[in-house]
Order: C-alpha cells, then structure tokens, then sequence
C-alpha cells in the first residue's frame, strides 16, 4: 500500500484481509507515527505499549470491517486499566475499573485503542487550551488551535497518525474541531451511543462522537458503538445499524434541505464562511435537493441557553470529585474542610471552576427560577420548534464554525467570545437532535472549514448520505496538512 498513514479504514481492512500487512504490523506502523509526528501536535497524552494495545485484542469476538484498526479515544471515556484523566490534575492518577460500553464493543470486534487523546480539561473548552498538561496543536498550522474540546482526537486524525478517534460532543466538541481540521464528525441522537463510561459534564447533553477523514470511515465507526444499552437509563432502545447501506452517492429523491437565514445573520461570521456555505449549497442544488430559507428563532438561544445548562449540570456532576472519593488529593490538608477546598482549589483548573462556580449560582436558591428553570423552558421550546420545521424540510444545513481555527490565545481576554463559538453546535445538543460536520474548503487563511447539517431524531443514515453525496462531488477530504 502506497500510504498507510492517510488510508482509508476500507483501505486498510481490505489490505488486512490480503495479507499485505498483519495487525501487529499496523499497530507498530501508527503507534511509530505518534512517535515521530506528535511532537509538534502533540495530540496524544499516552500512547501504550504495543504488547498492552495486542493484548486488548484477546478479547475480541467478533470480525468487522474495523477489526484490527487502530483508533485513538478521548481521555474521558473508560478504557479498563488505563488512566483516564479527562485532561485534569484531578483524575491524573485515576485508572477506569471497567471498560466504557463503547469501548467494551470496540474490543469485542478487536479494533486496537492505542492511546488516550488530549481534550479540554473535563470537555469544557473549544481550543484545547484548558487541558492541565499540554496544548495541543492543530496540524494544518500549528499556531493555532485544533478546536475543543475533542482537539487531540481531532488533532491525530487529521495528521494520519491513526485513521479514527472517539470524541465527545455535549455542545459542539466533536463537531467545532472536525471542522478545524478538515475531519467529519459526527454527534449522535442523544440516546443513541452509550454513555456509560463517558465521564459526564453535563449529563443531559453529553453523546460520544466519531471522528474520520472521511464520510464511509464515519459510518463504519458510528455502525460500531451505537445500539440499546441497559446500563445507560438514557440509551434508546435502537438496534445496531449498519450506515453504510446509506451510502449510495445519491440524495433521496425530493431531499429539502433548510437554510437558516437567522443563523447566517450571527455575530461573527467571517465571509471566507459565507462564501463556503454559498458554494455548499450550490453543491446539492446541482445534486437534485429543493433548498429552503427558513427563519427558525430557537437556533438564536442556543449558546445562552447551553450556558446556563452545562453550568449547572456541570456543577451537579463534578460534586463527585472532592478527593475522597476520587480524585487528587492534598495531603497537606489538616482539617476536613480543608481537604474539600484544597483537594478541589488544586486538583481542577481555572475553567472548571469557574463553570462550577456559574452552575451552582444558576441553581442556587433564590437564583434558580430566574437562570436554571428559565432555561430549561427555552430548551423544551427550542426542541417544538426543531420539530416543526422537520415537518417542512428533511435536513438543515448550516456553517459549523463562524471562522476558521484560531491562533493560541485569541480568546485570552473574551471569553463570551470563545463561548460565541457554540452558537452552530449547541442547539443539537439541547435538543437531542443528529448533526455531523463535512470538510468545505478552506478560508483565505488555508484553514479547513466544514459544513454543518442537522435531522431530526434518529436520521444519522440520512445525515450519512447527504454528506457521502456531496463529498463524492468535492475534493475537500482529500487535502492533507503539509509535513505529514
Ligand atoms: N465549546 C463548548 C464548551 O466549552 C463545547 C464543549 C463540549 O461539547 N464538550 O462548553
């Protein structure tokens, strides 16, 4: 095979099946990758030994297309054993006691987890910048940000150091850095993957995601994880599907895709975007799709409202984390009192508190009413009017990011800015709803951009075509960072 760093999973699994290469082979081949192109990304905050990633394959069951593929998986998803530190002082040290059920069904079809990637400290961030160890780096320039808060698992599969990663989006985070780095990701229905073993932040938005350089790797990966569990209360009772029966090259016949006008007229979106999202939707005019201009208001309160939302269950969630239970612990503390507020003064970083310090404001008495419950009104309000205008188009397509990635510290001094970076991402979450993000082009700044597109409930096939639709007419997902 010609490149194997930048090959297709059908690619590699079709060259495994020859003989060409083994799986001990592939493992070495991009666990080396790490080793000689990480440095400047640094993507990965641990790549295992190779003897402990083969030994991980004793308990596969099953063959799939995925079977001996290596993958990388955000730091906040269990992997038996191995540390999952959500990128935190807090869990430094923590090893998972269990597999993750997405990773219990990775490992029973025998696809090697390599390494753990770098994230936002506890997915809270849009840049990467907010993990306790390192930044990382965004391969297509590596001034600027990979995005947040799955940047590493963005990071290393946009430098072919691994084919697939395993993100979390609770709002955005798998979609913003797709976007950045040229990648497609995917955010689930809320339900449909498993969250157990996916360290929460905010429970009720939290999917795990999928991120590839292309649309079929996309549904392979998506085919693997998804499907009722019962230890997830929220988990859908959906079977396993194949995606990749969707992906045909065609649109369905009278396909309507939705503009959102109001969206276009956001605060902050650059013209390289506006230019790119125009040429987007010329793409699926010529591929046979009625487009429709739509105002649709409750896309307009997604990032107020995924504000208040996130605090609070953030706040709820991270209670945990007080250094008895879990977590770092200061063993200079003399009093009880002491070891809660030294325990978690040093153990989370300046972002987290913050977020915990907004959400129990928002749900403190007095204040609750006024932040917390209203809301969850606008939310439950939000998701009717999603719902209506899926009675009037099948998808909408809409730009992922305002801009292209960032520089390191472009936010430093605003960080309603950086938050306005959810305005696109967070209305999927808070309404439960399917989005993936497509490679686009690039800006005048040659950084990647994608596109967004959004279903209703439980239309990831759909959402797979249309996206496998266009990228067989565009040549985007095929550019490669340079250096790599
Ligand atoms: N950028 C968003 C935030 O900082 C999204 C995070 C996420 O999806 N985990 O909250």
């Amino acid at each position: 095979m010609k490149d194997l760093a930048f090959a297709s999973i059908s690619e590699l699994a079709e060259a495994l099946k020859q003989k060409k290469i083994s799986v001990s082979e592939l493992i070495t081949f991009f666990s080396e990758r790490f080793s000689t192109q990480d440095g400047s990304v640094k993507s990965a905050l641990e790549i295992f030994s190779v003897e402990s990633i083969e030994k991980g394959l004793e308990k596969a069951t099953q063959v799939s297309v995925l079977s001996g593929i290596p993958g990388l998986i955000k730091d906040n998803i269990c992997q038996q054993g191995r540390i999952t530190s959500c990128a935190s002082k807090m869990l430094e040290q923590y090893r998972a006691s269990y597999d993750a059920t997405v990773i219990e069904r990775l490992k029973a079809v025998g696809a090697p987890l390599i390494g753990r990637a770098n994230m936002d400290e506890f997915a809270m961030g849009s840049s990467t910048e907010t993990s306790a160890f390192f930044k990382t780096a965004n391969p297509w320039d590596v001034s600027r940000v990979p995005g947040g808060s799955s940047g590493g698992s963005a990071a290393c599969v946009a430098a072919g150091l691994v084919p697939w990663s395993l993100g979390s989006d609770t709002g955005g985070s798998v979609r913003q850095p797709a976007s950045f780095c040229n990648l497609v990701g995917v955010k689930p229905t809320y339900g449909l993957v498993s969250r157990y073993g996916l360290i929460a932040y905010a429970s009720s938005l939290d999917q795990i995601g999928v991120l590839t350089r292309n649309v079929y790797d996309s549904a392979l990966v998506l085919s693997e994880i998804v499907g009722h569990d019962a230890r997830d209360a929220t988990s859908l009772r959906v079977k396993k599907i194949d995606y990749t029966q969707y992906l045909n090259g065609k649109l369905p016949a009278g396909l309507k895709i939705g503009i959102v006008t109001n969206a276009f007229q956001a605060e902050g979106i650059e013209d390289d975007v506006r230019k790119i999202l125009d040429d987007v939707v010329a793409v699926y005019e010529k591929s046979g799709a009625t487009i429709k201009r739509l105002s649709l208001p409750a896309m307009d309160y997604g990032a107020a409202v995924y504000f208040m939302v996130s605090r609070a269950e953030a706040a709820s969630n991270l209670a945990r984390f007080d250094g008895i239970r879990y977590g770092y612990r200061d063993t200079q503390a003399q009093t009880l009192s002491d070891v809660y507020i030294h325990d978690r003064s040093k153990g989370f970083g300046a972002e987290v508190k913050r977020r915990i310090l907004i959400g129990n404001y928002a749900l403190s008495s007095g204040h609750a009413e006024a932040y917390y419950q209203s809301a969850k009104t606008v939310q439950a309000l939000m998701r009717e009017q999603f719902l209506q205008t899926f009675k009037e188009v099948d998808l909408l397509l809409m730009p992922t990011t305002p801009s292209g990635a960032f520089k390191f510290g472009a936010f430093d001094n605003d960080r309603l800015k950086m938050d306005l970076q959810d305005y696109f991402n967070a209305s999927a979450n808070l309404t439960g709803i399917p989005a993936l993000s497509v490679p686009a082009g690039f800006t005048a700044e040659s950084m990647p951009i994608g596109f967004q597109l959004m279903g209703p409930d439980l239309s990831e096939g759909l959402l797979l075509q249309a996206a496998y639709a266009y990228e067989q007419q565009t040549q985007w997902h095929t550019m490669r960072p340079n250096g790599f």
